[in-house]
């Protein structure tokens, strides 16, 4: 069974003291799930703090991005040996904000990819379609494009350690949440893809989560479906009530599965 794995990308959003008022709040109300695994992806700014603050708890640090050089003259830049150094465990990589406001591309993706394997880190890779491009009908092509792309290389076993998210562009920030059918349509073509560049048994193995406006409201029917293994939560994972509703519905999911595993 694999275990629901549930990410906040708080984007560019709280300074350290924000930040720190937000754990406060958030561990205790999490601290005793242990079937679901949680994730947060702070701003760079954070990250150390972040990292303290989590010691001992049942939350992993995660960043919203990286270069793919280990060190170099690239101002402005982090690279993976640093947030393994600020005890980073995934990095976010492959965002559609980043396509979209600083031009990253496939090829891009599957060199930052390849070095987060090769210091340490779990990438958690995005993959959606735009608006204008489910309304073509190209959705599986652009899915198919971007996953191909950005695994090219990568071994098998670093494969089914990897976190994809099914995020379809349109349903990012926008309050506008992929429907049932959609969001198990794009992970199971996205899983289906990884069978068909390596085998079954390693596409069973990769979690792929749904990330686009997930909520309280609709993270329970969301995380239940067949081919759905967690969320990658933007704006709802800002406010810690809200984000630790989600991680709750993540939990009472996963004991529906054991249930259902039991019988
Ligand atoms: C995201 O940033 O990956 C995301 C899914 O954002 P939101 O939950 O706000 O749609």
């Amino acid at each position: 069974m694999r275990t629901i794995v549930v990410t906040a990308n708080w984007k560019m959003h709280k300074t350290i003291g924000e930040a720190r008022a937000f754990l406060e709040t958030f561990l205790p109300a999490v601290q005793d799930i242990r079937s679901v695994e949680i994730a947060i992806a702070p701003p760079f700014t954070a990250l150390g703090a972040v990292h303290k603050a989590l010691k001992d708890s049942n939350v992993r640090l995660a960043a919203q991005n990286m270069h793919c050089e280990p060190q170099g003259a690239y101002t402005g830049e982090i690279s993976p040996v640093m947030l393994r150094d600020l005890g980073c465990h995934y990095v976010i990589l492959g965002h559609s904000e980043r396509h979209q406001h600083f031009y990253e591309d496939d090829d891009l993706i599957n060199r930052k990819l390849v070095a987060a394997f090769e210091h340490g880190l779990a990438p958690i890779l995005c993959a959606g379609e735009t608006l204008a491009e489910r309304r073509a009908g190209r959705t599986d092509v652009v899915l198919e494009r971007q996953l191909t792309a950005a695994l090219e290389g990568i071994t098998r076993e670093d494969v089914q350690t990897i976190v994809i998210a099914y995020e379809p562009v349109w349903a990012i920030g926008t309050g506008e949440t992929a429907s049932l059918e959609d969001a198990e349509a794009g992970a199971r073509f996205l899983r289906s893809l990884i069978a068909g560049l390596h085998d079954e048994e390693t596409a069973a193995s990769v979690r792929v989560q749904y990330g686009g406006s997930v909520k309280p409201e609709n993270a329970r029917e969301l995380m239940a479906l067949p081919n759905v293994d967690g969320a990658l939560v933007g704006g709802a994972s800002l406010n810690p009530e809200t984000f630790a509703g989600i991680v709750k519905a993540a939990a009472e999911v996963t004991v529906r599965h054991e249930l259902r595993a039991d019988r």
